[in-house]
């Protein structure tokens, strides 16, 4: 059945224009490898691993099969004051893949539990260790961290948050777009390392001893691939760890092999006290998110009495048999085919392809790392993210599936990718650019 001839009216479909949409629909129906196949049969070139998290590419049948084997065996147990056997084995292989010392697993059900998670260890973690009056938390402007309560407070984009009510005293380090120093830098932006001394900042003006956590995407994906300027992640790490503030990293999108490091902890060599995953930790085919944390902050909770529940958080689907399975079997497959480091063997190549879009008409800056590419296009007078909304139908069109946000192009395609396929993305992008006016 074509898009336009069905019934669309009963899914309020999220972070969409509903009713936009349901008058022009794009309906994707399968998928393998680096490709979907909407209804009407047509094959799209998948520019952004569904939503940054099919890093293996689609339809792996390991996945498949390890799924409904686990379905066959033990559909659905308990964690809380009850165990199965496959959460504690994904948790200690994710562990052997986890940056070294943050190998104590929390599982949850989204990228967005993940951050509430890890915002809740933080709090809980300070009081355990005598830091009562550490409640406050520190985001970043231009920061996704999801939609959960806490995510939207620390969070910084203004549409996600103008709605609703938001956690008492969250504050937020200013971002470190500045396209004016840093546009179409070919490596890390030069200029912006002292932004991170915003948290001195904030430490001065409410008191270190209220401030529990700071928390940022490593490269921040969903608000534009915004680059850590050089010297930034070690700064904003040396003033966390001066004033007793703990260090989360959002790795949702960056972990597994985004960047070609198995996570941005990798990459950048930093070390915070707590990362967030989600997304490619199940390479997508079942929801699924997880905190690392260190042992200083897992073993300051495992105190008082034994028989006391030392965390009072968790979720039905937190290490759902399923979602491990699922785990488990991309794992295996990131190891077998090297993929959490495959894009550091691309990274050259998707940079040249990319960095060839700068003489197109209204690109003002190019920003590239890993498997990751930020196109910023100029907005039309009046029309903020119209134009990069007409460039991503357009692509549709032609069969490429990229991700728009305002008016920056996101591409973050599977890890399996291929030269050619490098190049076919930078092709249909050229066109569509340029017939956009
Ligand atoms: N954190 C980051 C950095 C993300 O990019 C996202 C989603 O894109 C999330 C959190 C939220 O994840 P989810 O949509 O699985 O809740």
């Amino acid at each position: 059945m074509k898009a336009n001839t069905r019934n669309l009216e009963n899914f309020w479909m999220p972070f969409t224009a509903n009713r936009q949409f349901k008058q022009t629909p794009r309906l994707l129906e399968s998928a393998q490898g680096m490709y979907y196949r909407d209804v009407d049969g047509n094959q799209i070139l998948d520019g952004t691993a569904g939503l940054w998290c099919v890093n293996a590419g689609h339809g792996r049948p390991e996945i498949t099969e390890a799924v409904a084997r686990q379905l066959e065996k033990l559909d659905y147990a308990p964690a809380f004051q009850m165990g199965h056997p496959i959460a504690f084995e994904f948790a200690e292989k994710l562990a052997e893949t986890a940056p070294a010392g943050l190998d104590r697993i929390f599982f949850a059900g989204s990228g967005s539990e993940a951050v509430d998670t890890a915002l809740k260890i933080a709090i809980a973690y300070q009081r355990a260790i005598g830091q009562g009056t550490r409640t406050r938390l520190i985001g970043r402007e231009r920061g996704y961290h999801g939609v959960g309560f806490g995510g939207i407070s620390v969070g910084g984009l203004v549409n996600n948050r103008r709605v609703f009510p938001l956690l008492p005293g969250a504050g937020h380090l200013r971002h470190t777009h500045d396209p004016a120093r840093n546009a179409f830098s070919p490596d890390l932006p030069e200029h912006g390392a002292e932004l991170a001394d915003d948290l001195e900042r904030m430490v001065a003006l409410h008191g270190a001893e209220t401030i529990a956590a700071v928390i940022v995407e490593p490269v921040a994906g969903s608000t534009g691939v915004l680059l850590p300027p050089k010297g930034y992640l070690e700064r904003l790490r040396a003033i966390t760890q001066k004033h007793g503030i703990l260090l989360i990293f959002d790795e949702v999108i960056t972990g597994f092999g985004r960047l070609g490091t198995p996570f941005a902890v990798d990459y950048f060599g930093v070390v915070p006290d707590l990362v967030t995953t989600a997304k490619g930790l199940t390479n997508g085919a079942i929801p699924m998110g997880a905190v690392f944390a260190s042992r200083a902050v897992h073993d300051a909770l495992m105190q008082g009495p034994a028989e006391q529940i030392e965390l009072f958080h968790g979720y039905t689907y937190s290490g759902h048999p399923a979602a491990c399975a699922a785990g488990l079997a991309a794992l295996d497959i990131y190891q077998r085919e090297g993929l959490l480091t495959r894009g550091a063997s691309l990274a050259a190549a998707w940079r040249t392809a990319m960095q060839g879009l700068k003489d197109l008409p209204n690109v003002i800056d190019i920003r590239t790392i890993g498997l990751v590419a930020g196109i910023e296009l100029a907005s039309r007078p009046g029309a903020p993210g119209a134009r990069a909304y007409d460039v991503f139908v357009k692509c549709f069109g032609d069969g490429l599936l990229i991700r728009v946000t305002g008016d920056i192009i996101a591409l973050s395609p599977p890890l399996i990718l291929s030269q050619s396929e490098i190049e076919s993305i930078a092709g249909k992008l050229s066109d569509a650019i340029r017939k956009v006016a």
